[in-house]
C-alpha cells in the first residue's frame, strides 16, 4: 500500500509519514500542491492524504485537476470546520475529509477503508469524443466500430486517453506501458503510436491521437480549422 501526503507543513507531514509507515504503508510526503499533483500523477497510489491551505496549488486545484484524469482516492484534510469547505471538497471528487485536528488513528482507519474500497469503477470508462476504452473489459469502440488492440496498445490508448490533453514524452511511455526505460534513439514507441493510430484513427475524419514534434503525443480532439 501506497500513500501520499500533500501536506505544507513539515511536523504534521513527517507525523503523517511516520505514522502510516510504522502501520506498514509506503509514504511519500509532497510540501506543496503543484509538486503534489506531479507525483499523484506519475506514481499509482492507494489513498492520497490532502491538505487543503497548501503554497503553489491549493487541495481545491489539486483535486479538480487530479479528477481530470484519475480516481485514486483522496482524503482531504481541511482546518477549517465549514460545512460549505466539506460540500466543495466531496463535490470536487474527494472521497472523505477529515477536519484538524484529528487523532491519528481515526485518520488511520479512515485511509484503511479508501484503500479497501480502491478508485470508483467509473474511473474504468475512459473516453474521448466518440472514442470509448472500457478498462475493465479491456475492450475499445469508436462509435459503433470496435477496436481490436494488442496488450501493450491497451496500455498505450488507456494512458493516452487518461491523460488526454497533455503532452506525454517518448520516455514517460515507455516507462508506463512498458515498464521500462528506452535508450532516445529507440522507435519502439514510435512503432506503438503508428500501429494504435492505424486501428485508431484511420478512416475517421476526426484524428484523435496527435504528434508534438520533439516531444512527443498527445490524445485530444483539436479544433478543427
Ligand atoms: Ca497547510
Amino acid at each position: 500500500m501506497r500513500i501520499l501526503v500533500i501536506e505544507d507543513e513539515p511536523k504534521t507531514g513527517a507525523y503523517l509519514k511516520k505514522g502510516f509507515e510504522e502501520s506498514g504503508y509506503t509514504v511519500d510526503v509532497a510540501a506543496d500542491g503543484a509538486e503534489g499533483l506531479l507525483l499523484a500523477k506519475e506514481v499509482a497510489y492507494d489513498v492520497i492524504v490532502l491538505d487543503v491551505m497548501l503554497p503553489a496549488m491549493d487541495g481545491w486545484a489539486v483535486l479538480k485537476a487530479l479528477r481530470a484524469t484519475h480516481a485514486t482516492p483522496v482524503l482531504f484534510l481541511t482546518a477549517r470546520d465549514d460545512i460549505s469547505d466539506r460540500v466543495k471538497g466531496l463535490e470536487l471528487g474527494g472521497d472523505d475529509y477529515l477536519v484538524k485536528p484529528f487523532a491519528f488513528v481515526e485518520l488511520l482507519a479512515r485511509v484503511r477503508t479508501l484503500a479497501r474500497r480502491g478508485p470508483p469503477r467509473e474511473s474504468d470508462l475512459l473516453s474521448l469524443g466518440e472514442l470509448e476504452v472500457d478498462v475493465t473489459r479491456r475492450r475499445v469502440k469508436r462509435g459503433a466500430t470496435r477496436i481490436d488492440l494488442t496488450p501493450k496498445e491497451f496500455s498505450l490508448l488507456q494512458l493516452l486517453v487518461r491523460r488526454q490533453g497533455e503532452v506525454l514524452t517518448r520516455t514517460q511511455i515507455a516507462s508506463y506501458v512498458w515498464d521500462m526505460n528506452f535508450d532516445s534513439d529507440t522507435n519502439v514507441v514510435e512503432v506503438a503510436i503508428r500501429r494504435l493510430r492505424a486501428k485508431v484513427d484511420d478512416g475517421f475524419d476526426v484524428k484523435l491521437i496527435h504528434t508534438v514534434r520533439g516531444v512527443g503525443y498527445v490524445a485530444e480532439i483539436k479544433d478543427s480549422l
